[in-house]
């Protein structure tokens, strides 16, 4: 068997022109376009690319993308305080912090004083509660990817074993919750999974494989169950490349269905963003 693969960079673009449309509609009708503010603190080369393909994806689209760098040194105080006056600031629909952060900032803290109606990546803690209770529209975007990819292969997920590896609050929690509203039988394996030797037994479980830990090869491809479809939202340089965290060769032998990276999450990751920060706009101007 080799796998077919989930082409990202094809779907976002196909959203990408739709959400052209939806900000020339708003235009029309309202006079102005989404305002989006990505917080950056210092200057981090490494995670850049991120910022870059959100700036690329709102020119096309028509936001207003603006990429804000605060100094490396700036205190939590004058950061939050920043945060809060772009929260009472009319024009600014939407707002995101740029990770990681330097250490002397606390990202949850920070996180927590965006306006829960800017908050565009969906991740503060109301919004995931929200999220959870299935009351917001605004889903954090990479889980909202992976279920645009899987959706893509015509696949449903209920009743599916699905196995997430990964945990943290952006994707791993989140994503599973996503699973869970479609009745799907979610496993969650983390580090402690590892360590307990268990990971490769969950994995061959799988007929939906996720796998976000940021560890080249950490799922080999013959851990795969036959015909699973699987989701590699990993990132990571292998010298001039970027690889996902699974063996991509050996994983399209036995899978049906595989994201690459990059070309799988990645740029719908960017696409849901701005979708997010043009349903904030919808919200906010519906509100005036
Ligand atoms: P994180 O560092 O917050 O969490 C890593 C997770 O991996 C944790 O749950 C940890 O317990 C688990 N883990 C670590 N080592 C493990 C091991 N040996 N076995 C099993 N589990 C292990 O990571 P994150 O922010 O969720 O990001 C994960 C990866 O996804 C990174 O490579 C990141 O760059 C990538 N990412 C991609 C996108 C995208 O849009 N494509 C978005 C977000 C994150």
């Amino acid at each position: 068997m080799s796998a077919k693969l989930i082409d990202g960079n094809w779907l976002a673009n196909q959203l990408k022109e739709k959400l052209k449309k939806d900000v020339d509609d708003l235009k029309a009708a309202t006079g102005r376009v989404p305002t989006l503010v990505n917080l950056m603190i210092g200057d981090d080369g490494g995670s850049c690319a991120y910022a870059q393909a959100q700036k690329k994806a709102a020119e096309f689209i028509g936001v207003d993308y603006q990429w804000i760098h605060l100094p490396y040194n700036i205190s939590q105080e004058d950061f939050m305080d920043y945060v809060n006056k772009l929260n009472h600031d009319p024009k600014i629909n939407g707002i995101l912090i740029h990770r990681p952060v330097p250490e002397a900032i606390d990202y949850r803290l920070a996180l927590s004083a965006i306006d829960i109606h800017k908050d565009i990546e969906g991740i503060n803690a109301v919004n995931i509660g929200r999220m959870l209770l299935g009351e917001t529209t605004i889903i954090p975007c990479t889980p909202a990817a992976v279920m645009a990819l899987i959706k893509s292969t015509g696949l449903t997920v209920r009743g599916k074993d699905v196995v997430i590896v990964g945990h943290s609050d952006i994707v791993g929690k989140p994503l599973a919750l996503l699973l869970l509203r479609e009745l799907a039988t979610v496993t969650i394996c983390h580090i402690a999974t590892s360590e307990a030797g268990r990971l490769k037994e969950h994995v061959a479980q799988a007929d939906i494989l996720i796998v976000a830990v940021g560890q080249a090869d950490l799922i080999k491809g013959d851990w795969i169950k036959e015909g699973a479809c699987v989701i590699d939202v990993g990132i990571n340089k292998a010298g001039s490349k970027i690889v996902g965290d699974v063996e991509f060769e050996e994983a399209k032998k036995r899978a049906s269905y595989i994201a690459p990276v990059p070309g799988g999450v990645g740029p719908m990751t960017v696409m849901l963003l701005m979708k997010n920060g043009i349903e904030v706009f919808k919200l906010q101007t519906r509100k005036e």
